[in-house]
Order: structure tokens, then sequence, then C-alpha cells
């Protein structure tokens, strides 16, 4: 039992509202906040019965936080804003002694850049503070690290090939949108692709690596292999393995947008000047863009994401396929949000609850896949996202 501060309130923001709202037996006070305070109580309105408390808050700036946190005391914050505000909110949580967990690692606002060091660098002072870190816990990162964990744990005494695989069979009906923020995403998916094998870190140029993956109940699906931040940890969790890529669905009606997009210099994130003001081209695009916080009403059809795993059980070579389908509709009817949102929402409650009931609390920084998988899996059943296991078939490695 305790406290929980929930920071951002977008797509993903709205969904761990929800289900945190649902889970009253661990969360006994809730409170949202974000940049834009209206957002937060339109959310807390539409969930009722006075369950969230709301407030204003402005995350890249640490005393702002450090106010909010010293007079709400919560127990942990769960911070589903940008990346960019990461590490403000790392501080802050140092700052008042209050416990983290995220979906999504720090990036530079002037940098397209993901990588784990930065918060990593942070290990001795949660250490040293007795606090906990949880970093990672949406659905990629995420369930992704935490199938690789459990199927480490219960069905390889190796494993050796991993395919971690992103298809979203939706249809939103758009031209063009992204399903979580515009701005994120397109850095994400425009920059160049790269996989671990035998050792090292193979990069290609973007979208260079593609062919069609046949996903559970959608069919085959043209994938691509882009650099995502999971592979960073899990292959340094994972020493045993030779090779680790992450693949994702996009159609070609989307990469043609991407591909115009760069061409016309809409995803720059350096400054230019434009009547006499300093913009930056990304974020004034995501201000045309749909917002993917109102995509769901009319979105159909499914994700499917999980791993696809081969290593050596009992001295004999095994494959293994586990994954979530999550279907838009039902996401949107009991929260208003899509499955992208909905499919990280969903795991950064649970990733709560264990911290929450004690599960998952040790002092300092780690990556999902370090906590014990079992009492989270067995919470995916129960919150919304149902997995399934197929052994000993082709994995279209
Ligand atoms: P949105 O853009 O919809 O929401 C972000 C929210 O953060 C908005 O409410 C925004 O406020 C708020 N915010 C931004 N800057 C600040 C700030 N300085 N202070 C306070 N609040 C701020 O994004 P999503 O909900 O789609 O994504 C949220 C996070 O989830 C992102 O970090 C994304 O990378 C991550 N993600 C992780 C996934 C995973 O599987 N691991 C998958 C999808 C997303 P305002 O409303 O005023 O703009």
């Amino acid at each position: 039992m305790g406290k929980v501060l929930i920071i951002g309130a977008g797509g993903v923001g709205t969904v761990v509202a929800h289900k945190v709202a649902q889970n009253m037996d661990v969360f006994d006070e809730i409170m949202l906040a974000s940049r834009t305070k209206s957002k937060c109580d339109a959310i807390a309105e539409a969930i009722g019965g006075n369950k969230i408390k709301t407030a204003r808050v402005d995350a890249d700036d640490v005393e702002d936080l450090k106010k909010l946190f010293n007079s709400f005391k919560p127990d942990l914050v769960i911070n589903v804003a940008l990346p960019y505000q990461d590490l403000t909110i790392m501080d802050a949580c140092l700052a008042c002694g209050v416990n983290y967990l995220d979906t999504a690692n720090y990036e530079p606002k002037d940098e397209a850049k993901f990588e784990y060091k930065w918060q990593w660098a942070y290990q001795d002072k949660f250490k040293e503070a007795g606090l906990t870190a949880i970093l990672g816990c949406g659905f990629d990162p995420g369930v992704t690290s935490i199938f690789t964990a459990y199927a480490a744990k219960h069905h390889f005494d190796e494993i050796h090939y991993l395919d971690i695989v992103d298809c979203n069979a939706g249809d939103h009906g758009k031209a063009f949108a992204t399903n979580f923020n515009p701005e994120i995403n397109i850095r994400e998916v425009t920059q160049k692709g790269k996989y671990w094998e035998n050792g090292e870190w193979v990069e290609t140029e973007p979208h260079a690596i593609h062919k069609p993956l046949i996903y559970p109940n959608i069919g085959p699906k043209e994938s691509y292999v882009i650099y995502h931040e999971e592979l960073e940890s899990l292959v340094k969790n994972y020493p045993t393995l030779k090779r680790a890529r992450f693949w994702m669905t996009f159609g070609q009606e989307y990469l043609t947008h991407l591909r115009v997009i760069q061409n016309i210099g809409m995803s720059r994130i350096d400054p230019v000047i434009y009547n006499g003001v300093e913009i930056i081209p990304i974020q004034f695009l995501k201000a045309v863009l749909p917002d993917p916080g109102e995509l769901g009403e009319n979105y159909k059809g499914e994700t499917s994401i999980g791993c696809r795993i081969k290593g050596i059980k009992d001295g004999k070579e095994r494959t293994y396929y586990i994954y979530n389908n999550c279907s838009h509709e039902a996401a949107y009817k009991e929260t208003g949000m899509q499955a992208v949102s909905y499919t990280t929402g969903v795991p950064a409650t649970i990733g709560g609850i264990m911290f929450m009931k004690g599960l998952w609390r040790k002092p300092g920084v780690f990556n999902v896949e370090e906590f014990n998988p079992d009492p989270f899996m067995e919470q995916l059943n129960k919150q919304g996202l149902p997995w399934h296991e197929l052994f000993d078939i082709d994995l279209e490695m």
C-alpha cells in the first residue's frame, strides 16, 4: 500500500490513471500531475469517484517537482511524461526520498539519441538513498524484457537468439499519425538500424533490413529491423545472447510520409527562425499532426508484440515464442485510449503494483528484467494483457 504520483497526462498517463484507480487496494492515494492541469482534471473526472487528485507541475524544473513531492509525499512516482524529463524527475526523487518508475529512457532534447548511460549513472545515488528506480516498464521496453527474463528463468538454460517482434495491425483511418508522442516516435523510427551480433553492435541504414513476419491472429506483415532501447540492457543482462534484434511493422503509406517529412526537413530537431521566432520543426509538426490520444475512437484491429527466442534446454535446441495481442477497440472501451497507450500504461501500473507490494523493491537503478518476472507475468493476465506461449515452432529467424 502506498501513495502514487503519476506525471504526464497524455495517452499513456490516461491509461495509468485508469488502471491505478482500478487497483485501490494497492494504491491508497493517487495524484495525476502534468504541465497542463486541465488535462489531468478531465481524466480524473472521466474516472470519477474523487479517486484522483490533480496538480500542475513543470517536470523540467527540479524545484517545482520538489515542491509537489514535499506537499503530496508520494511513495512512488510513475513518470509517463516524456523521456526528456527522466533526469529532472530522478533528481527530485533523490532530493525528497521518493521511488521512481518510467517507461522510456532519457534522451537529450537536442540530440536524437537514447541510451541508458545517463540513468545508469544514478545507480550509486539511489542505492545510497535506499530508493528503487525501475527503468523501462512499458511494453517495449518493459513486457518484452520481462518475457525474456521469464523465458530465461523457466524455459532455457541459455538463450542465444532473440527477436523482439512488434506489430501494429490496427487502422486509425488517418493518412498519417503516430501512435504515441509524435516527436519521440519520429526521432525513434528515423534513426539508423542497429542490432547485436557476436559481441558487437551492427549498424544499418534506417529500415534497410526487412521481411514479412507472420503474427498470431494477424498474418504476414512487412517488418523492419530498428534499434530499440531494451536491446541495450538485455545484451548486458543476458551475455549468452549471440544475436538480438528488434522488428517493427510499418505500412508503405507510413514510410512514404516519414520519408517526405525527413526530406522536407520537418523532422529536424535544431531550431530554425520562422517570422523572427525560433521554432523546432519536429515540435511544430507535432502541433499539426493528429493527437495520438485522440486516435482511439475509430481505431480497429490489434497489436501483437512478443519475443521469439532460440536457445538450449537440457542440452537440446529449443524455440519459443511468447506474445500478447491487444485489441484497439477493447482498450478504447476500457480507458478511452488505443492499444499502444494501453499496452504501455498497463505494465507501468503493474510495475507500480510490484513496487507497492514490496515484490520489486531494492535500492538502486534497475531495468525490469533484473526483477523476478513471475508476479508481474501473473498480473499481466489479471490486468488486461494476457500472454500466450508457443514451443518448438519455426521462428522465421
Ligand atoms: P504524450 O505526448 O501523449 O503525453 C506526454 C505528457 O507529458 C503530456 O501530458 C505532456 O503535457 C506531459 N509533459 C510533457 N512535458 C512536460 C513537462 N515538462 N512537465 C510536465 N508534464 C509534461 O505522450 P504519450 O502518453 O504517448 O507517451 C508518454 C511516455 O510513454 C513517453 O515517454 C513515451 O516515450 C513512453 N512510451 C513508452 C512505450 C513503451 O512501450 N515503453 C510505448 C509508448 C510510449 P501536455 O499535455 O501539456 O503536453
